[in-house]
């Protein structure tokens, strides 16, 4: 069992009865035997849901009774302490999740953590410099032109929206890129609100379908239209994430509609009506009264960014664009000139993404090593 081999500790049968939490952070687990084991990390196994609605919570005895607990425990967990150990508390042989992981400030707080981590080992980051134009010196790329300089590269690696980058490349590289029409992905109608309460009974992650689900999605991917009854996805984080101040709160609400030009947004307003009034009904009472603020963005907004065909996830997944039918790492075959992204092999998706970005990083890297064994 390798997590014997790296010093772990195995407990079988022994159920999870209460994360404990101090301050807004889980600080270990009691088991079912009574026995309270701390930890830095709690990995949740099974019943993940559960768990994040019902265990996270202080004074959760209050809410449930000691029977319902009992039948509601987590079933499985894992946990790691600063000596870096892991713990499986209980193995199950069928785990609905694995684990989940929040990410302290939503996604947004990804890009200042990664900045840091570059910056900190001697990367230079420019923002607000638009590349203009790739620059090349017989066939092969040799930087690009940005922020009205000329800037030396060994390696350019495109990260805009993949369709749109043949545009940055000079004429006569342009005439030689594959002429290719794409299909965009599906359009989100996004609100983000600001609350004046939160909604502790509701889940961090919930996905409202409709009854006529598949009536729906021909409206939207066939037809190209707005559905009268929409699915929406509604992200509350508010109730693992400490950031915002007591009785506030923060709901991100994502509407699957028709990506293009066919929506005409400029009613909007009456849509947005619809979606609060639909959460309403379906797990947030008084939502509109509660609203301290909104931001509202369409397939509109996503197109004026720079988001393919207003398409939220790069170019559709569909077969012809995907596998080796995507835009490869390197789609132009120009040295020197890479591409990554959601519209760029492997797909669309914020870990996808990185995982294409480390394949472009390693086949760099790999190219680079084997010229200078060869120069040796
Ligand atoms: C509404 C919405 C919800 C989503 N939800 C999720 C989710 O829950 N989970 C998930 O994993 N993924 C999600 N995604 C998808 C995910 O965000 C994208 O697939 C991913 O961010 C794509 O990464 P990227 O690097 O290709 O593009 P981007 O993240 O768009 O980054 C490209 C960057 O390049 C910049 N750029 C473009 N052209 C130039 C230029 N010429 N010069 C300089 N800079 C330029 C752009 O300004 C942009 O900052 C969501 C996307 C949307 C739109």
């Amino acid at each position: 069992m390798f997590v014997r081999e790296y010093g772990g500790r195995i407990r079988l049968g022994t159920g999870v009865k209460r994360l404990v939490a101090r301050g807004g952070r889980v600080t270990g687990v009691e088991t079912e035997a009574g026995e309270t084991l701390p930890a830095d990390e709690v990995v949740i196994g099974a019943d993940f849901a559960h768990a994040m609605k019902h265990l996270l919570e202080p004074g959760v005895s209050a809410k449930y009774g000691a029977e319902q607990l009992k039948r509601k425990r987590c079933t499985s967990a894992g946990i790691r302490t600063r000596r870096r150990r892991c713990t499986p508390l209980s193995l199950t042989p069928s785990m609905r999740m694995k684990s989940g992981w929040y990410l302290q400030g939503g996604y947004a707080g990804l890009i200042g953590r990664l900045e840091e981590a570059l910056r900190s080992r001697g990367v230079t980051i420019r923002t607000g410099t638009p590349v203009e134009e790739v620059l090349m010196l017989g066939s092969r790329c040799i930087g690009v032109w940005a922020g009205g300089e000329k800037l030396a590269f060994e390696h350019v690696v495109l990260n805009g929206d993949f369709p749109g980058t043949a545009a940055l490349l000079g004429e006569q590289e342009r005439g030689k890129a594959p002429a290719r029409k794409y299909v965009p992905s599906s359009g989100c109608l996004l609100l983000y609100l600001g609350l004046n309460r939160t909604y502790p009974e509701a889940l961090v992650h919930q996905f409202f379908f409709t009854e006529g689900i598949r009536d729906m999605l021909a409206t939207v991917f066939v037809k190209g239209e707005l559905p009268a009854d929409p699915c929406i996805y509604a992200f509350h984080p508010s109730l693992i994430d400490p950031a915002l101040p007591p009785g506030k709160s923060v709901l991100y609400v994502l509407v699957p509609v028709p990506s293009g030009g066919g929506v005409d947004w400029s009613g909007r307003e009456a849509v947005v009506d619809a979606v609060l009034r639909s959460l309403e009904r379906r797990g947030f009472p008084g939502l509109r009264a509660a609203v301290e603020w909104m931001k509202v963005r369409t397939p509109e907004d996503a197109l004026a960014e720079g988001l393919f065909g207003g398409g939220s996830f790069g170019i559709a997944p569909s077969l012809q664009q995907s596998g080796v039918f995507r835009p490869q790492l390197a789609p132009f075959g120009i040295e020197g000139l890479y591409a990554v992204g959601a519209s760029v092999h492997p797909g669309g998706g914020v870990p996808v993404v990185m995982q294409g970005a480390k394949q472009i990083a390693d086949h760099i890297l790999k190219k680079d090593c084997t010229a200078n064994m060869h120069s040796i």
